[in-house]
C-alpha cells in the first residue's frame, strides 16, 4: 500500500501554511490512510499536521512531488480536513499578495482570513442549529404588555437589536432564558428557525415592509450610476473613486449600482468603517432589495461569523456588509466591491497582519476582474492622487441630493474669547439659537473622559500612568483614573505622587465635562453623550445612534464616533470644540486626518431643509488650513498637501515601512533596531533613518523604538526588507536578539507611534 503511493512519487508531498509567526511553509507527506479515502489533498484545503508536540490546523499551499528536505525526515500529515479549497481563487491570490506585500508570514495571513471556527477543525459547513427571531406579531406588540415578565421583555429588546439569536447569544443572560423563550414562542411572538440560521428566509424578507422604491436620482447621481454600470457591464476590473460631498447621496448611488449586479445574479461586498454603522445599513439594504444580506464584523460571535462566511461562500448571501476583515470573505460569484468612507483609518489593521483593507480590496477586485468603487467626501490622498492621475475613474457629486447647500463654516477665535468648560460665549450663543429653532446641536470633541489631566497645584506635576509616558484621564462617572493607552484603571489621586500635596486640580475637557457643562446650562434639553465609554456594550452604539437620529435628544456630545457617515435629519448646527491639535503635530498625516474629520462632522449639519451652521473654536484662525476648511475646498487642500508630500517624498510620493520594537529593557529595543539598520542592505533609492525611541517611549511597561525605512520605489523597499527578513531567519545571532524583543514590520504605516 505504502509502496503504491510512494512508488509513484507524484504529488505525495504537501507544502503547508501553519499558523505560526515563521516566514516559511512546511512540508509533510500525504497521510497514508488517504489511499483508502476519497479526499484528494487540494490547494487551499485544511490539513491537520503534527508540529513539535502540538497538532495544528494548516492550509495546503502546494501539492508536489519533491521537497528540499530529505524525504525520510518528513512527517506524514494527520488528516486532510476539506475536500476543496476554502478560498475562491481571487481571494487565494490576494492572500499570497498580502504575505508578499506586507511581508507577513503566510500562515498568519491565512489564519487571519479564516473565521475562528475554521481555524480549528470545525466542519466547513456549519451545523444548523436552533435560532430564534421575532414574528410580525412580536414586532408590533406594545412591549409594556410584558411589564410583569422582565426577562421576556429583556429578550424582546435584544431581538429588536439583533434579528437572529441562538443559545450562544444567551450565554451571559439570566439562567431562565430558555423558559422565557418558550413562553414567547407560545404567545406567537417569537418563532424558531431551523433551516437557514443567520440568513433571513424568504418569508421573513417578505415581512420586512418593503420600501423597495428608490428615490429619483439627481442628475449627478445618475451620471455616477451610469459610469459604474458601464464598468459592471464591461465585466472587468476597474477602479472608480466616488468623490461626493457630505449629503450628496452616495448611498443611493451604491444601491442603484448594486441592483445591476444583483440582476446579473452576482454578489456584492460592501466594506464600511464602523460596526456601529452596519445594523442600520443592513436593514436598509434588506428593505431595498429583499435579498439575503450577511454582516461581518468583530462583534459577531464565532458561530455567527462561521455562518456568515459560509453563506457568502455558497452564494446564499448576495450581499456581504462588513468592516475591515470582511475583505477576506470567500464568494461564489463576486460582481462588485464597494468601499464606503474609503479614507477611514479603521480599514488599516494595526496589529498582527497589518494590512490595509481598502488596498487588499483593490487587489482582489483586480484578481476577480470586477469593478471596485471607493466612496468618500474626503478621499485619502492616495486615492485622490490615483484619480487625479487617471488611474482611477473620478466620479464627482458636488451638490447635496436634498438641494440644501453645504453648511456655513465659521471660526471662533479663542484668543478673543475665554472658554469655560471648553465652551466659548460665541459657541454657547450659537447653541442657544439652534435649540430655539428646534434643531439638534452636535458638539464634537475627540477626547473622552472628564478631564485629560489631573495635576498638582504645588509642584505642577500631572498624575501619570505608572506604565506609560502619558497622563491619566479623569473619569467622573465612575470616579476613576484611566490610562487610554494601556487600559490601566485606578482610584482618583487625592494626593500628588511627587510632593504629597492634596491640592489636585483637573484641567482640560473631555466629553463628560462638556456633557455636564451643557446639562447645567441647558437643563430643559435632552442630551446624549456618544463615545466609547457610553457605548461599550454590544449593540449599544447602534441603539444610541438610533436615539440620535430619531431626535430623542436635542444635544449630542461625542467623539469621532458621531462624525462617521450618519444621516441625522435634524442637526442644525455642529460645534467643533477643539481643532488645533492636528495643526502642529509631528505626524505628517495629522492635518489630512483633521481636515477629513472636520468636513465629515460638518457634513452632519443641515442635511434636510435649512442651511446648517458649523462653528470651530481655534487659536489659529489665520492658519491657511482654515481658508480651505471654511470654503469646503477639499480639492484645494488635497493639492496643497500633495505639493508638501511631493517635496518631502512622503507618501503617496514615497513609500514607508516602519520597523517597531518593544522590550521591558530600555536599551534592548533600540539595540535591536540599530543592529537591523546595520544588517539591512538598502537597494537603490532606499533610505534607512536612525533608530529612535517612539514618540511615546513607554507604553504598558514596555520601552518602544522604531526604525523608518523610506524608498521612492515600492519594489526596492520590499526587496530590502525581504532580504533582511531572510537574513535574520537564518542567522543565529540575529535570531537570538530578535527573540529578545517583540518586533513588527508595518508596510504603509498609518500612524507613527
Ligand atoms: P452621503 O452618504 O453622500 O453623505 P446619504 O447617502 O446619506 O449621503 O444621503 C443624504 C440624504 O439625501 C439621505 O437622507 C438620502 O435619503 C437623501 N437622498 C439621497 N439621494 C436623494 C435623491 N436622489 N433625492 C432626494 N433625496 C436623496
Ligand atoms: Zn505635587
Ligand atoms: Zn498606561
Amino acid at each position: 500500500m505504502t509502496l503504491s503511493i510512494f512508488g509513484a512519487r507524484t504529488n505525495h508531498i504537501l507544502s503547508v501554511a501553519v499558523p505560526v509567526p515563521l516566514r516559511q511553509s512546511f512540508d509533510f507527506l500525504v497521510p497514508i490512510e488517504l489511499s483508502q479515502q476519497s479526499i484528494e489533498p487540494m490547494v487551499g484545503a485544511r490539513v491537520k499536521v503534527p508540529f513539535g508536540s502540538r497538532k495544528l490546523v494548516g492550509v495546503i499551499l502546494e501539492v508536489k512531488s519533491e521537497s528540499d528536505f530529505p524525504e525520510e525526515k518528513l512527517k506524514p500529515a494527520l488528516e486532510v480536513l476539506d475536500a476543496q479549497s476554502l478560498f475562491d481563487a481571487p481571494l487565494w491570490e490576494s492572500l499570497q499578495w498580502i504575505s508578499r506585500y506586507y511581508l507577513a508570514p503566510i500562515g498568519e495571513v491565512i489564519d487571519a482570513a479564516l473565521p475562528v471556527a475554521l481555524r480549528q477543525a470545525a466542519n466547513l459547513m456549519p451545523s444548523s442549529k436552533k435560532t430564534w427571531s421575532l414574528t410580525e406579531q412580536g414586532r408590533s406588540r406594545p412591549v409594556d404588555e410584558l411589564n410583569r415578565a422582565p426577562l421576556q421583555l429583556a429578550l424582546i429588546k435584544r431581538f429588536m437589536q439583533q434579528r437572529f439569536l441562538s443559545a450562544d447569544d444567551f450565554k451571559d443572560t439570566a439562567s431562565g432564558w430558555r423558559q422565557a423563550i418558550t413562553a414567547l414562542v407560545k404567545k406567537g411572538w417569537v418563532e424558531e428557525i431551523e433551516a437557514e440560521p443567520y440568513l433571513p428566509t424568504r418569508e421573513l424578507l417578505a415581512q420586512i415592509d418593503g420600501q423597495a422604491s428608490s428615490l429619483t436620482l439627481t442628475s449627478q447621481q445618475s451620471e455616477a450610476v451610469d459610469s459604474i454600470r458601464e464598468a459592471i457591464n464591461r465585466d472587468q476590473f476597474s477602479s472608480l473613486l466616488l468623490h461626493g460631498v457630505t449629503g450628496s447621496g452616495k448611498t443611493e448611488v451604491y444601491f442603484s449600482t448594486m441592483e445591476s449586479v444583483l440582476q446579473k445574479g452576482q454578489q456584492i461586498l460592501l466594506l464600511v468603517p464602523e460596526i456601529g454603522l452596519t445594523p442600520q445599513l443592513v436593514e436598509r439594504v434588506e428593505r431595498r432589495f429583499s435579498q439575503a444580506v450577511v454582516q461581518m464584523h468583530s462583534a459577531l460571535n464565532d458561530t455567527e461569523r462561521h455562518h456568515a462566511w459560509w453563506h457568502a461562500r455558497e452564494g446564499n448571501a448576495k450581499i456581504v456588509i462588513g468592516t475591515r476583515s470582511s475583505v477576506f470573505s470567500s464568494f461564489a460569484d463576486l460582481g462588485l466591491i464597494i468601499v464606503d468612507e474609503e479614507h477611514d483609518g479603521s480599514f488599516k489593521q494595526q496589529d498582527g497582519v497589518r494590512y490595509q483593507a481598502r488596498d487588499v480590496a483593490i487587489y482582489r477586485a483586480k484578481q476577480a476582474d470586477v469593478p471596485i468603487v471607493l466612496g468618500s467626501a474626503t478621499p485619502s490622498l492616495e486615492s485622490y492622487m490615483n484619480a487625479d492621475s487617471g488611474r482611477y475613474q473620478l466620479l464627482r457629486l458636488s451638490e447635496r441630493a436634498t438641494k440644501v447647500n453645504l453648511p456655513k463654516i465659521e471660526l471662533i477665535d479663542l484668543n478673543m474669547q475665554p472658554t469655560n468648560d471648553g465652551l466659548s460665549p460665541a459657541m454657547l450663543e450659537a447653541i442657544k439659537a439652534t435649540l430655539a429653532n428646534d434643531k439638534q446641536v452636535m458638539l464634537f470633541l475627540n477626547r473622552r473622559g472628564y478631564a485629560p489631566v489631573l495635576y498638582c497645584k504645588d509642584c505642577k506635576q500631572a498624575a501619570k500612568c505608572h506604565r506609560c509616558d502619558s497622563n491619566l484621564t479623569l473619569h467622573r462617572r465612575v470616579n476613576r483614573m484611566r490610562c487610554h493607552h494601556c487600559g490601566y484603571e485606578g482610584q482618583i489621586k487625592l494626593k500628588c505622587d511627587s510632593c504629597h500635596s492634596t491640592e489636585m486640580v483637573d484641567v482640560g475637557e473631555g466629553t463628560q465635562r462638556v456633557e455636564d457643562a451643557i446639562a447645567l446650562r441647558f437643563p430643559e434639553h435632552a442630551l446624549l453623550r456618544i463615545d466609547r465609554d457610553s457605548t461599550s456594550r454590544k449593540g449599544e452604539l447602534a441603539q444610541v445612534l438610533e436615539q440620535a437620529r430619531s431626535g430623542a435628544a436635542d444635544i449630542l456630545v461625542g467623539t469621532q464616533l458621531i462624525t462617521k457617515g450618519h444621516d441625522f435629519p435634524n442637526v442644525g448646527m455642529v460645534g467643533i470644540l477643539e481643532a488645533d491639535q492636528g495643526l502642529y503635530s509631528t505626524d505628517f498625516r495629522a492635518s489630512e486626518a483633521l481636515f477629513q474629520q472636520i468636513l465629515q462632522v460638518s457634513g452632519r449639519a443641515g442635511r434636510r431643509d435649512e442651511l446648517g451652521r458649523v462653528f470651530i473654536q481655534t487659536r489659529f484662525p489665520e492658519h491657511p488650513f482654515f481658508d480651505r476648511v471654511t470654503q469646503h475646498d477639499f480639492i484645494g487642500f488635497a493639492k496643497d498637501l500633495m505639493q508638501e508630500r511631493q517635496a518631502a517624498s512622503f507618501p503617496p510620493f514615497g513609500f514607508f515601512a516602519l520597523l517597531r520594537a518593544e522590550s521591558p529593557h530600555q536599551a534592548q529595543a533600540l539595540q535591536f533596531l540599530r543592529k537591523a539598520r546595520h544588517e539591512m542592505q538598502p537597494q537603490d533609492g532606499v533610505r534607512i533613518m536612525d533608530a529612535v525611541p517612539a514618540p511615546m517611549e513607554r507604553r504598558a511597561g514596555k520601552f518602544r523604538a522604531q526604525l523608518l525605512i523610506c524608498a521612492n520605489q515600492r519594489s526596492a523597499l520590499n526587496n530590502t526588507l525581504a532580504q533582511w527578513l531572510h537574513l535574520i531567519a537564518v542567522d543565529k545571532d540575529a535570531k537570538k536578539l530578535a527573540n529578545s524583543v517583540r518586533w513588527s514590520l508595518d508596510v504603509d504605516p498609518l500612524d507613527h507611534y
